[in-house]
């Protein structure tokens, strides 16, 4: 039998990075087997729709390289086929039209509460005659239709990631199909769709689970076939709670633009949740490696931990191993004050091992192309003094002035004469690497002196020596 999964977001918004998972996983289990992955937008609920959220999503898709076969399948275009499908079970008895008012509904729901009871339907229309129905209709009295949830059933089945689960049916309500505004439910949708659609395997999100009992329940009334399901865990906070807009950015979007990159935000979203295989201690996937390697057997039920450390060191690993150019262009909005090409292309290669999500490109990399403002104090090295540091600044000066300008074109061949130098006159490297570093870029913090010099330049790099020296005076 040919896999067929599917992704099956509600155009509500933004793409959740829990959303971008899940297709992820069917995307995966269906390349692996060599079946179909399919979109299908749930845009039946009218009051959460967002005008173009759809457009987002295939978009995100398509950037990331989670290709889906066939056009996406949108529900609001198949209304009539759901109507026939709910006509079917009212005209089968297993499923019957409602006519209760909503103050009727919500009194009886109080009622239930203050009892202690889960809320459910008491099923009062299923009493209605067919005169009082045909009636109520004639009247246009809004109604639903509900499905006839029988009363004594065990419903059972073999979730894939969570072993097996069972439900009584006595505890399911009479769930609405078709709601009084002619739009199907979530529920019947998913379910007509799933089965028109012919999907063998549903992988979703932890919180679908409840939702499960219905659906087969749906199935069963139509005799239709269930597809596997796996529902996969939440993502979850370091901390264990669910991952929420509150305590942090949850949209695909939001991550993009903070600089991680595709290729390292899938393989992030891949292993999180998988659990560690003995044999390998494998962390970074392509995208074909995770179509081959992929297991939904491994994913694990406890929750994956949406560890932003992680992710940070993957995206490092992705940044360095990344031709120079094309990180060069990755940086480059980053840094609209730059115009200079080849500064910006000497900034990138210099900050390339150090960067852990693009953005951070533009931290503190203003002296490379402006002079540093700071404290003199900041050039004294801490095993040092003020006139040793400046003495030592003078001694640099005079050797820099003395390397011609060729030796400046490659940090290697830089470094290597600076070392030589330091080591030839045995003086200790911080007490001359040091104040260069910070003559240079005027921080505590910044990539080497050899790196810098490189980047600005013999004239500009022995410039900044000097002017250190007058702030040492
Ligand atoms: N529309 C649902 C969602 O937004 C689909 C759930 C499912 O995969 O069945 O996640």
């Amino acid at each position: 039998m040919k896999i067929i999964t599917r992704f099956a977001p509600s155009p509500t918004g933004y793409l959740h990075v829990g959303g971008l998972r899940t297709a992820l996983y069917n995307f995966l289990f269906a390349r692996q087997n060599r079946g179909k992955f399919l979109l299908r937008i749930e845009d039946t609920d009218r009051s959460r729709l967002v005008l173009g959220a759809d457009k987002k999503i295939i978009k995100i898709l398509k950037d990331f390289g989670l290709k889906f076969d066939n056009k996406p399948v949108y529900q609001s275009k198949r209304l009539k086929i759901y109507q026939k499908y709910a006509r079917r079970l009212l005209e089968e008895g297993k499923a019957y039209y409602c006519f209760c008012t909503p103050q009727r509904l919500e009194k009886m729901r109080q009622e239930q509460m203050k009892n202690k009871q889960a809320p459910k339907y008491d099923k009062a229309c299923l009493k209605l005659t067919q005169q009082e129905i045909e009636n109520n209709l004639k009247r246009k009295i809004p109604g639903v239709i509900r499905l006839k949830v029988p009363g004594n059933k065990t419903i059972k089945w073999q979730d894939i990631i969570r072993g097996e689960i069972s439900f009584e049916s006595k505890d399911v309500d009479d769930q609405v199909l078709i709601k009084s505004d002619g739009f199907p439910t979530y529920h019947l949708a998913n379910v007509v769709d799933d089965h028109e659609m012919a999907i063998t395997y549903v992988i979703r999100g932890e919180e679908w689970l409840s939702s499960t009992p219905k659906h087969l329940l749906i199935y069963e009334a139509f005799g239709w076939q269930a597809p596997k399901y796996a529902h996969q865990s939440l993502l979850l906070n370091p901390d264990r709670s669910k991952l929420s807009k509150r305590q942090g950015d949850v949209s695909v979007e939001d991550y993009l633009a903070k600089g991680y990159l595709k290729e390292a935000l899938l393989n992030f979203l891949a292993i999180i949740g998988w659990t560690e295989s003995k044999a390998s201690s494998q962390e970074i996937y392509s995208l074909q490696e995770l179509i081959e390697k992929f297991d939904l057997k491994r994913l694990n039920k406890s929750g994956a931990v949406f560890d932003l450390e992680k992710l940070d060191w993957l995206n490092g690993c992705y940044i360095r191993q990344m031709p120079l150019a094309k990180l060069v262009k990755l940086c480059q909005p980053y840094l609209p004050q730059i115009k200079d090409k080849k500064l910006l292309a000497k900034i990138v290669k210099v900050e390339q091992e150090r960067l852990k999500k693009i953005s951070d490109i533009s931290q503190d990399i203003d002296f490379f192309y402006k002079e540093p403002d700071y404290n003199p104090e900041l050039l004294i090295w801490k095993k040092s003094n003020r006139d040793a540091a400046l003495e030592n600044l003078v001694k640099l000066e005079d050797f820099l002035l003395s390397l011609p300008e060729k030796d400046f074109a490659e940090v290697e061949i830089l470094e290597k004469n600076i070392i030589d130098w330091i080591k030839k006159n045995n003086y200790r490297v911080g007490d001359m690497l040091w104040p260069m570093r910070v003559a240079l870029s005027g921080l505590q913090n910044s990539p080497s002196p050899f790196e810098i010099a490189w980047v600005l330049g013999r004239e500009e790099t022995l410039e900044r020596i000097d002017k250190a020296q007058k702030k040492l005076k």
